[in-house]
């Protein structure tokens, strides 16, 4: 096996986009560190809505397929060369939002089972050997069947691959500091007028908002914060990007984070820290 760079970062998601909304910052600082960072998608989001009218045509598995192209791109306008889905392409079907009857579908990731799903997870982890992980936290951040699944399979394949020989030194939750959403909302409602969206989400859609004291880690993106906004913009069916804010297909504009923040769950945080690798005693590579 070829040698792989010393920091390496392993990041889990439910859907195409996701990694964007959430990590965008965070992936492209890594890879242009030097850093491996290798993304495992759990599903090709086949049940998400599509926003052009000229795409609408897309469901099912030919969304699937579309959204894989896009994630393709978007990894791409990151910098990241390790992108996966679980199990492998179309393994595990989008589940759609929490109550809907296609939770129910045998082949969604909710149905899934957790051991043989972390199983694939804990299989790339013994072959990539992260030293980092991040995932959602327990609520999938928000709620979404996808994302709580997610957040149980990552969780679950740590402690395989722990079990089977390599133990990751820090886990992390998504997470944004709910001073920090408050301010960006109070700023939206002022810039609304002049963005292409009619009206703002709130605090309470943005995944992952907890008590400022809460948070662990800042990781500092603005210097990619263009790639962050073109990746976002590559998942073309999901998300409308008007810098620094965006919206989802419900046309709800929200902030665009560009410093993307932590909750250390698993290892153990420096005081204040500003990088996923601190206190680990692994050199940057450039
Ligand atoms: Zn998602």
């Amino acid at each position: 096996m070829t040698e792989l760079p010393a920091r390496r970062l392993l990041l889990v998601h439910a859907h195409p986009d996701d990694e964007s909304i959430n990590n965008g910052a965070t992936m492209a600082r890594y890879a242009a560190e030097g850093a491996h960072v290798t993304l495992v998608t759990c599903t090709l989001g086949e049940r998400g809505e599509v926003i052009p009218p000229e795409l609408r045509h897309l469901t099912g598995a030919a969304l699937g397929m579309h959204r894989r192209g896009e994630l393709a791109a978007a990894v791409r306008a990151l910098g990241v060369g390790d992108a996966r889905l679980l199990g492998g392409a179309g393994r595990y079907g989008d589940s759609g939002m929490m109550g809907l009857p296609d939770n129910e579908d045998r082949g969604c990731f909710w149905q899934a089972d957790v051991d043989e799903a972390a199983g694939h997870l804990a299989e790339v982890i013994l072959e990539v050997r992260p030293q980092v992980l991040v995932t959602y936290d327990d609520n999938g951040g928000y709620g979404h069947p996808d994302h709580i699944q997610a957040h149980r399979v990552a969780m679950r394949a740590v402690d395989l691959a722990a079990e089977r020989g390599h133990r990751i030194a820090k886990v992390y939750w998504n997470r944004v500091p709910r001073s920090v959403a408050e301010a960006a909302f109070e700023r939206l409602q002022d810039e609304l007028p002049a963005l292409p969206f009619d009206k703002s989400a709130s605090v309470a859609d943005v995944p992952g908002v907890v008590g400022d004291e809460r948070i662990t880690t800042a990781v500092e993106g603005t210097a990619h914060a263009a790639a962050k906004a073109a990746a976002m913009r590559a998942h073309v069916t999901q998300i409308d990007v008007a810098e620094p804010y965006f919206a989802l297909s419900n046309d709800l504009a929200q902030p665009l984070f560009t410093t993307e923040y932590y909750e250390l769950v698993r290892g153990t945080a420096e005081s204040g820290e500003s990088d996923l690798f601190a206190g680990l005693g692994l050199e940057e590579t450039s």
